[in-house]
Formats: structure tokens, sequence, C-alpha cells
């Protein structure tokens, strides 16, 4: 059995990469058992070396790293060398903060009491492909400087990235196993799950997959992290920028070419309003220059798959006959989706029901500021949203009542190494990112001391 890359753009195929057997997977997961007797017995200081040492090689190396992510999955060149550089900040920042991130932490009790963090054996992590190295650094860089050791099985589609991340490892001189990439296929998973020597499992990915990764730990008993799907509502309220709010709007709906958990996906205006963000979310859309995602200047490249594509379609297609109004976009081409925007989108149609993972944008219109907290709270998914008004003090309130695990006013949702990140309700549980993140596959071990 063999994964394929497969250039969106020119749908070349531009490497094939081999499944491991199953006696293969074995010897992974004993490296890793190995690795992990002596890993967890170095100091903070140890790690830290060599996870800045694994920064600088991410940078020096953006140019090329940046190239291999665009010719596997699409996006355009910029952002593949922006998504190289901030995990190589997110490496340097739990480098420089993990000791102090699990540090013991002592109760006020007549004996003397503590919580003291020790790693657990290996993070077993199931990634997508949207951002191929962002999501991997943001989990196995705090994993591996709690002295925890990890085996990633990256999506099929980025087997390539995987094994650059791998070799960026070792070549940082992180010793054999402590990170090790896994091509398998899905019915291998559970073996993995299985093993002694996996502790934790992180995945993000769709819902689906969380369920059935979910059931299987479950199973097992093993400690989960669950970042899934999201369809984030984007709220404009009478007294919000319309400016400033359609050109983010843009950005946060277009950005990986739609393809991100956290990309606005519903835009939830008051009635007052609509018509003027409408128009100006549609000139912002209009500007937007697609195209191949190596050439400078293009600002949206293709979807990463054929069939992302095609459902994406579908969803559109359902959601018009539904009743929902095309302004903007609407064609497609093999893996190339115009970006689009329909508006008058009900709360039952499909492009509001399911996560769009594309340059679909949707616009529903509410009532009032009860409605559109109202209509953004309907939803399964509870990953991020963002507010807009220019009453900040209101809009704290207003965010309160937000069901979502991320909420941001006036601004572009995104992850930042320093903030807890993570989903409610069909998003997901568990956090990733800040000093929370680091603790979730830890062995909070509770000391008492007569
Ligand atoms: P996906 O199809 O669920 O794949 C994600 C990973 O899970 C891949 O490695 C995939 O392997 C694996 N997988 C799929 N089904 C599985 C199963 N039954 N058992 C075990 N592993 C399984 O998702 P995707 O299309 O790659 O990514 C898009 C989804 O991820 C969207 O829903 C998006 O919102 C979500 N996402 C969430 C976050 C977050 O932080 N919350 C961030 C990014 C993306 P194969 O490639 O071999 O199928």
């Amino acid at each position: 059995m063999i994964f394929k890359s497969i250039n969106p753009f020119s749908q070349e195929v531009i490497a094939e990469h081999e499944v491991l057997t199953n006696a293969q997977l074995n010897h992974k997961l004993k490296l890793s058992e190995n690795a992990f007797k002596d890993w967890k017995t170095t100091s903070f200081q140890q790690r830290a070396d060599k996870m800045q040492r694994l920064a600088g090689i991410l940078r020096e190396n953006k140019e090329k790293l940046g190239l291999l992510i665009t010719n596997e999955m699409g996006k355009i060149i910029a952002e593949s060398i922006a998504e190289v550089e901030k995990s190589a900040s997110n490496c340097d920042f739990y480098a420089e903060h993990a000791k102090e991130m699990l540090q013991d932490e002592y109760y006020s009790t007549p004996f003397k009491s503590m919580s003291v963090y020790d790693p657990m054996g290996a993070v077993f992590a199931i990634m997508p492909w949207n951002y191929p190295f962002w999501q991997v650094l943001r989990y196995a860089a705090p994993a591996i400087m709690a002295g925890n050791v990890t085996l990633l099985k990256h999506s099929s589609n980025v087997i390539g990235c995987a094994k650059a991340i791998e070799s960026a490892f070792l070549e940082a001189g992180f010793p054999e196993g402590v990170f090790q990439q896994i091509s398998i296929e899905i019915p291998q998973v559970e073996s993995v799950i299985a093993s002694n020597i996996v502790h934790g499992i992180t995945l993000t990915g769709s819902e689906g997959a969380g369920s059935s990764v979910a059931s299987l730990a479950g199973k097992h008993i093993k400690k989960t992290v669950m970042e899934l799907g999201g369809s984030d509502a984007f709220i404009v309220l009478n007294d919000a920028d319309l400016e400033k709010a359609a050109h983010v709007a843009a950005q946060s709906r277009m950005l990986n070419a739609g393809q991100a958990c956290i990309c606005a996906k519903r835009f939830i205006v008051t009635e007052k309003v609509a018509d003027a963000f409408v128009s100006l979310f549609t000139q912002n859309i209009k500007a937007l220059k697609q195209g191949n995602p190596v050439q400078e200047g293009i600002q949206m490249g293709p979807l990463a798959r054929l069939d992302l594509a095609e459902t994406l379609g579908d969803q559109l297609e359902k959601s018009l006959k539904q009743g929902a109004k095309l302004i903007v976009g609407g064609e497609w081409e093999s893996c190339n989706f115009q970006p689009t925007l329909i508006d008058f989108v009900a709360v039952n149609s499909i492009a509001f029901q399911e996560e769009t993972f594309g340059p679909l944008a949707t616009v529903s219109r509410a009532k009032d500021e009860n409605d559109a907290i109202a209509i953004a709270n309907t939803h399964r998914y509870g990953l991020a949203a963002a507010i807009w008004t220019e009453d900040r003090e209101h809009a704290y309130k207003l965010a309160r009542k937000i069901e979502a695990g991320n909420v941001f006013v006036n601004s572009l949702v995104r992850s930042d190494s320093r903030v807890p990140f993570g989903g409610i309700k069909k998003s997901g549980y568990g956090r990733e990112l800040g000093a929370v993140g680091i603790k979730e596959f830890m062995n909070m071990k509770s000391l008492v001391i007569e």
C-alpha cells in the first residue's frame, strides 16, 4: 500500500510513500518505549537546547519547507512560509516556558502537600493536512519539552511534511524515538492506541474521526484531546466598524482557501447593517487574486483535494436550492473553487448546519443582537466566534453568552502559543497551547509528606 502526495494545483503525483507493515510499526513502538526511558530523565535545559535548535532549523529552511507544504496541500507560498515561522516560534516558546509551567504546586494543609507533573510516556497524535507543520508542532513542542515522546500519524496526503518534520527533529539532536512519524492506515490506528507505551491521544480533525478515535481510546482507557471541526460565527452588530469588519471577514473566511477550523464560516449580521456589510464583503472577496499558489501576489490557491471541492460544490448547490442567494463566485474546476458568498442563508440549510471546508461564506440576517447570539449558539459546533461592535464593554458581556471555546472581539480569530485553544460541543474537548495545553498529557501526581 502506498500514500500519494498529489499537487492540488497541477494534479501531478509528486511523491509516493510506503505504508508501514505491522512489524515495522511494532518496531517503532519499541523505539518509543526505549527513548522514553532516557528522555524523561533529561533536564528542561537539555530539552530546551534541542528545541531551540529545532526552531533554528525550521527558520533556516523555511523557504524549502514552505514549498513542500504548498506542493502537497496547495496553500499559497507566503502562508506556508508563515506557518513554518509560527511553528518555530512555538518551539521557542515552550523551550523558554515549559519549566515554569510545570513547577510543583503547593497546598495549604497541616502537612506538606503538593502536585508534581510527571511525563506519561508516548503521545499518539493524529493530525490533519490543513496546517501540516503548525498542527504538529502545536502539540509536539509542549509534549516533548514536558519529557514525553510522540508518534505522529499525519494525513495521508502530507506524508512528505511528516517526514520533513521528523528529519528536522533528528537534525536538531533529539534522540531516535523521541519524535517519530508513522505512515499507517486507519485500521492500524487501534494497535497504536492499545500499545502500553501510549498514554495519551491527541486528534485534530473532523468530528467523525474524533468520534471513532475517542471510542477506541475509551475502550483502552487512554486520555484524549479532541480538536475537531468548527462553523465559527462572525457576528456583526449595528455599531460595528463595517469597513474593517468586511475586510477581516474576507481574510477570516478565505485564508488557506477557507480550509481552517477557525475560519469564520457563518456571518450573522443584524438587519440594519446587513446590506451595507454584504456590499463591502463582496468588494473584498472580488479583489482576491486566485491562482497558482507558488506565484507571488496570488492570495488564494486551490483546495487540497478534489473530493473537498466536490463536497463544497454539493453543499453550495443544495443551499442555493434551499433558498440562499448567490452574490459572488459559485464556480469551480478541479481543485480551484472561486471565493464565494451566499446571502439569506437559513438556519436549517446545509451551508449553515454543516462545516463548509473551503471558500464559501454564508450570510444570515438577525433581527437584533439577541437574535444574532441565539443564531450563533444554535449550532452543534463551538470552536470559536468573533463579535464586531464598537462598544467593547458590552462586547465582554456578549462574549460570555457565546457557546464557544474562543471568542474574539473586533479581530481575526487566530491561535497563539501563549493562549489556550480548543472547543466545546462537537468541536471537541481539552485544550492545546498556553500552560493548560502542556498539562494535558502529564501525570499530575499528588505528593503528601508527613
Ligand atoms: P479528517 O478526515 O478527520 O482527518 C484528520 C486526520 O484523522 C487524518 O490524519 C486522517 O487520516 C485521520 N482519520 C480520519 N478518519 C479516521 C478514523 N476513523 N480513525 C483514525 N484516524 C482517522 O479531517 P481533515 O479533512 O484532514 O481535516 C479537516 C477537519 O479538521 C475539519 O473538520 C477541521 O475543522 C478540523 N480541524 C480542527 C482543528 C482544531 O484545532 N479544532 C484544526 C484543524 C482542522 P487520513 O488522512 O489517513 O484519512
